[in-house]
């Protein structure tokens, strides 16, 4: 498992900035605190556990929802600012902060509930996901409700050629200066590593494709440790194409109704390009969405681009063939190694990079 890391994995959450940044995430934190209230029938009187409580902020909303009992569990030290937290809101009889890690603390009751946000960039990155199954399999009763309920993780191929020029082409001519020798160095330091950074709509050439459907009632460690899937894009437009972006959307769904699978009638469909409405999907079970995608109001996860060093033209309709591995890194299973494979206009390419 991830234990060898954890240390400075869970020093990473002892600074406040990085609680700060999260919190400070309307669109993250409303839509739990939204979750919460639309959950809040099921929620009272009932015993939650919140998986890398934090702050404490979504215990507290639990209690504030008419929780019997939470435990707020979180193995970094700001666990101790938490409980000081809950104390200050007169919850103590209700919020229990256990300062350690889900795998070790001890809860001596099954709980009804389990609530955590443990997305990373590219929803796998950091594996936390995994927390939150030990903590399913540890303690959530048959029949109890995890939340969110489900995640989806999507792919799509992008247009960005101010992001080329600003950084490569830039050494062509700098103040009348020919540093194009720096060329190849640039490509490499620009574009080895993947880039989290916000992108909108217009910068989507199509559909996406959904790498890995979670759902967290059943998913195992296991199949998270290697996803690998196919794709097939075909471009809406006659483009740049610069790389390829990833982002995900989690579902609160009430247990039993999620919207399973509904995400794969998004790729091969040819609807055209509706404004802020393409790319949404059915959701009829009215189910909160918490949505990083680049049509959406921005998070703080912003999206993860792959770019390549050097761009590809593409007609309209175009097709983009590949395959994309997520794989925990052998060096520190909290990083991911993503193998990109594509053909397009008949050149194939292999990227590596690494999320460190
Ligand atoms: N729930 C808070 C914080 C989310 S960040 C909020 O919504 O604002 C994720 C938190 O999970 C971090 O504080 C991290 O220390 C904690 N965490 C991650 N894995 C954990 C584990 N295995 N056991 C306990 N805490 C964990």
């Amino acid at each position: 498992a991830c234990t060898d890391f954890d240390l400075a994995y869970f020093q990473s959450y002892n600074h406040l900035g990085i609680h700060e940044e999260m919190i400070k995430d309307r669109v993250r934190t409303e839509t739990y605190r939204n979750a919460i209230l639309q959950h809040q029938d099921y929620i009272k009187d009932k015993v939650v556990v919140d998986v890398g409580c934090g702050t404490g902020i979504l215990s507290i909303f639990c209690a504030q929802a008419g929780a019997r009992r939470v435990y707020a569990v979180d193995a970094s030290d700001i666990a101790t600012q938490a409980s000081e937290v809950v104390k200050a809101n007169n919850l103590s009889e209700i919020v229990i902060v256990l300062h350690g890690r889900v795998e070790d603390v001890e809860i001596n009751e099954e709980v009804d509930v389990i609530i955590s946000e443990w997305m990373g960039y590219m929803l796998l990155y950091e594996s936390m996901l995994g927390s939150v199954i030990t903590a399913r399999d540890r303690w959530l009763k048959p029949g109890g409700l995890i939340l969110p309920s489900n995640a989806s993780l999507y792919i799509a191929p992008i247009t960005r050629p101010e992001r080329y020029s600003d950084t490569i082409d830039f050494w062509r001519n700098v103040y009348g200066i020919d540093m194009s020798p720096m060329l190849q160095l640039a490509k490499q330091c620009a574009f080895e590593e993947p880039s989290v950074e916000i992108i909108n709509g217009e910068n989507v050439l199509t559909w996406p494709h959904v790498v890995k459907y979670v759902d967290c009632y059943t998913v195992t460690s296991q199949e998270l440790e290697s996803v690998t899937t196919k794709f097939d894009f075909q471009s809406m437009m006659r483009a740049t194409f610069n790389g390829f972006a990833f982002w995900f959307d989690v579902e609160f769904s009430a247990r039993g109704t999620s919207t399973a699978n509904s995400s794969s009638l998004l790729q091969n469909d040819n609807h055209p390009i509706e404004g802020s409405q393409r790319r949404k999907r059915a959701n009829p079970s009215e189910a909160l969405v918490l949505s990083t995608a680049p049509e959406e109001p921005p998070t703080h996860w912003r999206q993860t681009i792959i770019y390549f060093y050097e761009p590809i033209e593409v007609e309209q309709d175009q097709h983009i063939e590949g395959s994309v591995k997520l794989s925990q890194s052998r060096e520190n299973c909290r990083f991911m190694n993503i193998h990109l494979e594509y053909t397009s206009g008949g050149r194939s390419f292999v990227k590596e990079s690494v999320l460190r």
